[in-house]
């Protein structure tokens, strides 16, 4: 992980994490598909590896500014500068790193480092992953589980650690010795020297990102959901400013669901059940009075109809699917012979065709046909048969008139075979 020849990109973050300003040449300059993009005989811009995203900056050649959009790690040691515009060869740059962004992850990567000792410490849960996103970051461990009493303990012992304020040191051991000192973990490429990040008695692991001077520099861990993954469990995790920031969104968030109850913050779940349970009371009650309600306007209604079968034709357009339905089953659970044409303007338009059984209509044929004039899709048996009309469709008045014409229609010519 040294520079063992002169190809490879001085690595001036491997130093110092808190470099935010060098000067460099320009030694290779070319378009990667499209994109302008050059090597420098030396960088402060850290390249995406070992979970750490790349550094954002700014690059000053000859009094012109060049935004750097990506830092890349080459297998032969080279790092990859992308730039917003062509530079060449040759030319003198002055770099000047994003320390706001730099610094976040310095916060993110180093309190990983705390993080992912303290599973070890407390419940030999190795990190086999590290991911660093734009929001939060997580780490897999290698375990079949993580209560949410352990991820609490982690989550104060990293907290202890970090207020503990213990030195970072950065060094460089050949592999051998380094074998010798009972790493956490080992980098996948294992040649040349190890550069190893050591949190003084509590962390020594090989990494090649920035870290912190002192653990104090963390700020905070903030540990957040943690859920099973194929390898083993995913803890999502946010550090320094960003747990901040995310504390500050959960309590805003949190302020505004209990302002909604007019109660205290920690009192929200239990009035989200209490008013859950009150919403499942009143749709019960709700159901029996509509119940009630499709009773007796069965009632008037089939005291009003002449004729047998009755044949009952009612449009209802501030009534739901739900109301007619009920409705149609009232009307045709007596013996008395009921053909019901039923439609509703509430929610989406709806038809409900139903008979007492035993009649020689067949209300699903008479729904298909009444379907075929509005557009919409139905169907059903001999005595039962529903239909709906999109919301944008045909509109309430035709559909209002071909329910009509289907009653005027079974009045005029009974079906008798
Ligand atoms: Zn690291």
């Amino acid at each position: 992980m040294l520079n063992a020849d002169s190809s490879m990109t001085d690595r001036l973050y491997y130093h110092d994490s808190f470099l935010y300003d060098f000067d460099a040449r320009v030694v290779e300059a070319f378009d990667s598909n499209g994109r302008p993009a050059i090597v420098l005989d030396r960088t402060a811009f850290y390249p995406t590896s070992g979970g750490q995203v790349h550094d954002l900056g700014m690059l000053t050649a000859e009094g012109q500014q060049i935004a750097i959009t990506e830092v890349a790690d080459e297998e032969d040691g080279r790092i990859l500068h992308f730039v917003s515009g062509p530079l060449a060869m040759g030319t003198q740059v002055h770099g000047t790193v994003d320390a706001a962004r730099r610094c976040d992850h310095v916060q993110q990567h180093s309190g990983q480092h705390v993080l992912s000792a303290a599973f070890i410490r407390l419940f030999n849960m190795p990190t086999v992953s590290f991911h660093m996103g734009e929001e939060s970051c997580t780490i897999d461990l290698e375990t079949n589980g993580l209560s949410p009493a352990q991820a609490q303990k982690a989550e104060q012992l990293a907290n202890e650690v970090i207020a503990e304020d213990r030195p970072v040191g950065i060094r460089f051991v050949p592999l051998e010795e380094a074998c010798q000192l009972g790493l956490r973990k080992l980098p996948p490429k294992q040649t040349g020297d190890l550069r190893l990040i050591d949190i003084s008695d509590f962390d020594l692991t090989a990494c090649g990102g920035t870290h912190v001077r002192a653990t104090g520099q963390i700020g905070s861990i903030l540990l957040r959901k943690a859920e099973k993954v194929k390898q083993g469990v995913r803890v999502e995790f946010v550090c320094g400013l960003r747990a901040v920031n995310t504390a500050r969104r959960d309590y805003t968030t949190l302020t505004e669901a209990a302002a909604l109850y007019s109660s205290y913050i920690y009192d929200v779940p239990e009035q989200i059940r209490k008013l859950l349970a009150e919403a499942k009371a009143a749709g019960k009650a709700q159901h029996k009075l509509l119940e009630e309600l499709a009773e007796l306007s069965a009632e008037r209604l089939l005291a009003q109809t002449a004729g047998s079968p009755q044949v009952i034709t009612q449009f209802f357009p501030d009534r739901d699917a739900i109301f007619i339905k009920l409705l149609a089953q009232k009307l045709t659970a007596g013996k008395s012979a009921v053909i019901a044409l039923l439609a509703c303007g509430a929610g989406q338009p709806t038809l409900v065709f139903a008979q007492t059984p035993g009649q020689k209509s067949n209300m699903g044929q008479l729904m298909k046909d009444a379907m075929a004039q509005l557009g919409g899709r139905g169907g059903g048996s001999v005595d039962m048969a529903q239909g709906g009309v999109p919301a944008g469709g045909v509109g309430l008045e035709r559909l209002k008139t071909v329910l009509q014409q289907t009653g005027a229609n079974l009045k005029a010519s009974p079906p008798n075979s």
